[in-house]
């Protein structure tokens, strides 16, 4: 498997905004569609779209077990929005499939219709001092985390940017700005297991 190619799901959502972030913060990308293309990424990111649609998606292009095998084994995985919800454990009020992966409970289009869609100057410790701008567009919001994972960011007292170990998940959309410092932070959650697994 050739190092450092990081996928995205391509299957529904804005794929090519995060194919473009990830490349100005200097990795090499594939968009995933099937089996076949999981094999060669090292680290997956599920894009902002529509969670039931590509719940429907995952597993009719055979992705769903070989998206959890990998990440079981190890891979890093990012969601943005729809992506957070995909990769949660549950959807609360929702009997909505997920892949089961973050230990967190999501809810849906959480902050409302009146603020469906917003830049919020989100502060991110992990990240440095600066505000980051985040855009929220019918966000979730997680409601429950478990204890492995970490709360990185709050929006209003609402949990919206997580990590468990090599799982991150962010309710807003950093691909949708130019600020390219979440996908940096993925990049070195990926670039910190490689070493790992190389010692
Ligand atoms: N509301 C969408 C969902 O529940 C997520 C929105 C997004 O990814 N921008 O799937």
């Amino acid at each position: 498997m050739p190092a450092s190619v990081i996928g995205v799901l391509a299957l529904q959502g804005d794929v090519v905004e995060h194919v473009a972030a990830l490349e100005r913060a200097g990795a090499r990308t594939l968009e995933v569609r099937t089996p076949g293309d999981l094999e060669r990424v090292e680290a997956l990111v599920i894009p902002g779209g529509e969670s039931t649609t590509v719940i429907r998606l995952l597993d009719r292009f055979g992705l769903t077990e070989p998206v959890k095998a990998r990440v079981r084994a190890g891979m890093p995985l990012w969601g943005t929005c729809m992506g957070l919800i995909v990769a949660a454990a549950d959807v609360a009020g929702l009997l909505q499939p997920t892949l089961g992966l973050l230990d967190v409970t999501v809810r849906r289009n959480a902050f409302g219709r009146q603020v469906d869609s917003a830049e919020v100057p989100l502060a991110i410790p992990a990240l440095g001092p600066a505000p980051f701008p985040a855009i929220f567009i019918r966000a979730p919001w997680i409601e429950r985390a478990g204890p492995e994972v970490a709360v990185l960011a709050e929006r209003d007292g609402r949990i919206v940017m997580v990590r468990q170990g090599n799982l991150l998940g962010t309710s807003f959309h950093p691909e949708l700005t130019g600020d390219d410092r979440v996908h940096a932070y993925f990049l070195a959650i990926v670039e910190a297991g490689r070493a790992v697994s190389a010692a």
